[in-house]
């Protein structure tokens, strides 16, 4: 694989997830399948290019970028729970305050866009200075979200 051929074929990658987020759940099609309809050849991409996905266990929407995960060890309500710096395809439930085991914040429950599924909560305040970090974070459950197609 030259890198001339991976440089053929850019495009922009927001735009192809929001387009291949909607191809994977009205068709079913893996990400690599999309790929082919769309007229490429997965191959054709360099693995830089191709971004580690984690959809929704319910609808396979895509919800999230491995890329953007911060940290793994973090704790749901079942179970492990992964926090990412940026989400896409969810929307964002009513603020409430809730006593976590690292204090008090304030969150807010992200559901996918499409099923409406709870898949793990925004942080959008810590009352605590050394709890900042997470602000306007979000915590995807472990056991919510699934690996697309790597
Ligand atoms: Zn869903």
């Amino acid at each position: 694989m030259s890198s001339s051929s991976v440089q053929s074929k850019v495009f922009d990658p927001a735009a192809l997830l929001l387009y291949t987020g909607k191809l994977a759940r009205v068709k079913s099609l893996s990400w690599r399948a999309i790929c082919c309809y769309l007229g490429f050849h997965p191959l054709d991409f360099s693995v830089s290019v191709w971004p580690r996905l984690y959809s929704c266990c319910n609808c396979r929407n895509h919800v999230s970028l491995h890329d953007d995960i911060i940290s793994k060890a973090f704790q749901g309500r079942h179970g492990r729970a992964f926090l990412f710096s940026h989400a896409m395809n969810v929307v964002v439930g009513a603020k409430e305050d809730r006593h976590l085991l690292t204090g008090l914040h304030t969150v807010a429950d992200i559901h996918c866009s499409d099923c409406r599924e709870v898949l793990g909560w925004k942080y959008e305040r810590a009352y605590e200075a050394s709890q900042k970090y997470k602000e306007g974070k979000f915590i995807f459950e472990k056991s919510k979200i699934v690996k697309e197609d790597w």
